[in-house]
């Protein structure tokens, strides 16, 4: 594993839609007018396509599409309405600058659920409540993430009827819905739990070309922006992960987005691979176990060091570790020599939180 902490820190943003069967009815419009269906990928509004947009979260910039008054980002990712903004806003200030009017997009994001701890509650009015309950005991079965029903807690995951599947990305603050549509299954809702608590698509990973082939001419027209990698999307490339994982409960299918009934994704060699929605796979515990650590935790094998004392109770809200990045504030920072850098242009500048606003360094 490389420096982790990336894309899952990366957090918030968005809501996703899925499922094995939800995906069976989540029909394509093609390019010529007929219909070509992918049994895998999730959809938060299958059938149905909005305005494709640009929109700044977390400082960068998301190619979106709009529909019924969302963000929808990756066919089911969903990005936090009121911490999303049409226009740039300006997240670091300089040294001297006085403080603007502050924009709601500006609040603090929060990525991880503390303590492991993911509250939940569920709609009385959703259909097949097991599905619910299946993926939540296959989570707690697999990682140290725990699931407790909501009491009061404003913080909390809602699973909820919907068009299809979506989640948000990450915890975002408030209650944030997953959507299940009647077909989305209980692998479907894993997924979408993977994204509540952190988990973006596999498939977007900044190395993925080492693995995977993306097949722009078979893409529908105007949905190429799903297969963009994060780097592409403004981010860093790094990874929890050491590799590319084509078992990963996150990744698309390689009918994701097809246009023609062809493969939008392959293997470098052109052939395909399966892609399943019926659990974690290892890779992806793997990296989940970075995040939420735990006493399923096995210890990394890395290099030993005795001298260091296990913490007993670590804090990952407050401990931040050199070398790894957080979004504290809306602005992705980087951990180095205890101190903090954002990213400007080819260089990185030191920055400090002061008063809830990043300031840079004189
Ligand atoms: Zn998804």
């Amino acid at each position: 594993m490389k420096n982790f902490k990336y894309l899952l820190v990366f957090p918030l943003l968005a809501s996703i839609a899925c499922s094995e069967d939800a995906v069976t009815d989540q029909t394509l419009p093609t390019e010529n007018g007929s219909e070509f269906k992918d049994e895998i990928t999730e959809i938060a509004f299958p059938g149905e396509n909005g305005k494709i947009s640009d929109v700044y979260f977390a400082g960068k910039k998301f190619p979106v599409e709009e529909l019924n008054g969302k963000y929808i980002y990756q066919g089911d990712i969903l990005l936090p309405e009121d911490q999303t903004t049409t226009s740039p806003v300006k997240l670091v200030l300089n040294s001297d600058e006085k403080v603007q009017n502050l924009n709601k997009s500006v609040g603090r994001t929060k990525y991880h659920w503390p303590e492991n701890t993911v509250i939940y509650d569920i709609d009385p009015a959703l259909p097949n409540q097991a599905r619910v309950t299946d993926a939540i005991a296959h989570w707690e079965a697999n990682t140290a993430v725990r699931f407790v029903k909501r009491s009061g807690e404003s913080n909390y995951v809602y699973f909820t009827p919907g068009s299809g599947c979506s989640s948000y990305v990450g915890m975002i603050g408030g209650r944030q819905n997953i959507t299940l549509a009647d077909a989305c299954s209980t692998g479907n809702t894993i997924h979408e739990i993977g994204h509540a608590v952190g988990l973006w698509h596999e498939q977007s990973r900044a190395d993925r070309d080492k693995t995977i082939k993306v097949h722009f001419e078979n893409i529908i027209s105007g949905r190429e922006y799903n297969f963009y990698t994060y780097e592409e999307a403004g981010y860093d490339g790094q990874e929890y992960t050491a590799g590319l994982d084509l078992g990963s409960i996150m990744m698309y299918s390689p009918y994701s987005f097809s246009a023609n009934g062809e493969p939008t994704i392959t293997r470098l060699d052109g052939s395909l691979y399966g892609a399943q929605r019926s659990g974690l796979s290892s890779g992806d515990i793997e990296g989940i176990n970075v995040i939420y650590p735990g006493e399923v935790v096995e210890p990394t094998p890395t290099e030993p060091e005795p001298t260091e004392p296990e913490p007993t109770n670590p804090e990952p809200e407050t401990k931040y570790i050199n070398g790894e990045y957080y979004v504290i504030e809306g602005v992705m920072v980087l951990r180095k020599d205890d101190k903090w850098w954002i990213e400007k242009g080819k260089n990185w500048k030191e920055v400090e939180l002061i008063d809830g606003r990043w300031r840079m360094v004189k």
